[in-house]
């Protein structure tokens, strides 16, 4: 009996964004039989690159024949595993995957991957410019720009700087990282968790469970969170901690107002004061990424220079416009309370604070010391801001509330004298009143350049 082997593997990708056809081209590629499958709409410049790769897709529904019949599937981070396709393909033991995963597959460069509450996106970018400043071969992915999976297809990078969310690190099976940083674990995302803190730290631990002894972990020490789970697990990694308050023989901390990194007996120096970006948690981001720039042998004075020319990321405590002395600050990607802790600490001036949007169950206990010693005023920005009153009222003096960016920033500028900030961060998720957090950083920037 002539029995043929199956030789073509049938890829199956739900959701078709920017890692989902990403994925595709690089299954194409690859020779898969490549299905796109998304419940929404699809962008029209994806179905242009579907289309005129001959990728056979299909939009506002998931049609069950098509999809269950998968060797493998990708599913984009943000389709939950609740949903009940997903748990089909599951009982039916069809491998489900990441992008990540699946674009690691087939590259061998090294994997320096990012993850954390806060600070992934600018830890990412901070690496990614020492490396590429230091003459490196590097390209920057994950949830910044281009998809991994693309990247793999169309260039041939030996480095990559990865940004990895839990959603990405929940669907890796072999991908391993030779360089993982974890920058904090606060509790966020928690709907995808179960509502159980210990899940979202084990997703972000995923990122070294394929890691050997070889590979390395660079953590921040200062954060119980991560500290305890290293104590409480078996961990195969080199660990790398970096810290603000601890002496680290090695790994980064600080001495005399400067960042010190050990590796092996190797030492770099930088002063604090020359690093561009303001707040202890850049601090601590900026030791992360040079930590693992000092591992891969970029040299000392590239490290220094890339960090004193860095400029943060946009809508990151990103200063606006200083009007009548007054000065702006866009922090609209401070979606959480940890990443607002931050701001306000790194404010040192009197600062009218807008704070408000989709509230996650946040505990904004954390931040009193910093409302009562430094926040003159509050603008609550948000369809519901009940909580924010019953949380705050007796703190401040003056609080009040609107739905519209505009009026907040006209009544900002009124309160707001000479030598104060206004802060945006509002500690909440922004899809009440705006699109995402970009859109929220625009209106935020438009009106105040239209005082
Ligand atoms: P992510 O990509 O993890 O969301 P970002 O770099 O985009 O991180 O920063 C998100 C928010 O968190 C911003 O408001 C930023 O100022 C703040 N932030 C940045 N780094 C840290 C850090 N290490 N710890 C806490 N907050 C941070």
């Amino acid at each position: 009996m002539n029995r043929k082997a199956k030789i073509v593997n049938r890829l199956v990708i739900l959701g078709a964004g920017e890692s989902g056809v990403g994925t595709a081209l690089l299954g194409k590629e690859k020779g898969f039989e490549v299905f796109v499958s998304d419940k929404g709409k699809i962008k029209e410049k994806y179905k242009d690159v579907l289309l005129n790769n001959e990728i056979e897709w299909e939009e506002e529904q998931h049609t069950e024949d098509k999809i269950l019949n998968a060797d493998v599937v990708m599913k984009s981070p943000g389709i939950p595993d609740s949903i009940g396709l997903i748990k089909m393909l599951k009982e039916n033991n069809i491998l489900v995957i990441s992008e990540i995963e699946f674009a690691s597959k087939f590259t061998n460069a090294n994997l320096i991957g990012i993850t954390g509450s806060n600070g992934k996106t600018t830890t990412t970018l901070m690496t990614y410019q020492i490396l590429n400043n230091g003459g490196l071969n590097v390209g920057i992915a994950g949830n910044i720009g281009d998809s991994f999976a693309k990247q793999v297809v169309q260039n041939s990078f030996e480095h990559y700087v990865l940004e990895l969310s839990s959603f990405q690190l929940d669907g890796i099976e072999n991908f391993r990282p030779h360089i993982a940083i974890i920058t904090n674990i606060t509790p966020d995302h928690l709907d995808r968790y179960d509502y159980k803190f210990e899940n979202y730290i084990a997703s972000k631990f995923r990122i070294i469970m394929n890691q050997t002894e070889g590979d390395y972990l660079i953590y921040d020490a200062d954060d119980e969170v991560i500290v305890n789970y290293l104590k409480e697990h078996s961990i195969q990694s080199t660990l790398l901690p970096f810290s603000l308050t601890k002496k680290i023989e090695n790994g980064a901390c600080l001495e005399n107002n400067n960042i010190k990194i050990t590796i092996a007996n190797n030492q770099i120096i930088m002063p604090i004061a020359n690093l561009t970006l303001e707040g202890k948690h850049n601090i601590k981001n900026a030791m992360a990424a040079s930590t693992a720039a000092h591992l891969l042998k970029i040299r000392k004075h590239t490290i220094r220079e890339s960090l004193e020319n860095f400029h943060g990321a946009e809508h990151r405590l990103e200063k606006v416009l200083r009007i009548n002395k007054v000065q702006y600050i866009n922090d609209s990607k401070a979606t959480n309370v940890n990443a607002t802790y931050y701001a306000l600490e790194s404010m040192d001036a009197p600062t009218v604070w807008i704070v408000g949007g989709e509230d996650k169950g946040n505990n904004y206990s954390a931040l009193f010391p910093f409302v009562n010693e430094k926040v003159k005023a509050i603008i609550c920005l948000g369809v519901d801001n009940k909580k924010l009153f019953e949380t705050f009222g007796s703190m401040v003096d003056i609080m009040v509330e609107t739905q519209f960016m505009s009026e907040a920033i006209k009544i900002a500028y009124k309160i707001a004298e000479a030598g104060d900030n206004v802060l945006l961060s509002p500690a909440c998720a922004s899809f009440d009143l705006f699109e995402n957090f970009e859109d929220r950083g625009r209106q935020f920037k438009e009106a105040v350049r239209k005082l």
